[in-house]
């Protein structure tokens, strides 16, 4: 099965899905953060950190 490599987009490690702290929903897109730490810190400021390119598209419900 092929693994899908995100980058956190606050420290820029990259991780795959089930390595990742915690998965947060921003403007449509799912980024991937490493740690609590690396959390707060998108958390406070998304603007800032949120790269379209580096999350994963959400699927949009129906
Ligand atoms: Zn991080």
């Amino acid at each position: 099965m092929k693994q899908t490599i995100y980058k956190d987009p606050v420290c820029g490690r990259k991780l795959n899905r089930q390595k990742a702290h915690i998965a947060i929903d921003h403007d449509g897109i799912t980024y991937y953060l490493c740690c609590p730490r690396c959390q707060r810190e998108f958390e406070a400021d998304p603007q800032r950190y949120a790269r379209p390119e580096l999350g994963q598209k959400t699927p949009k419900a129906k």
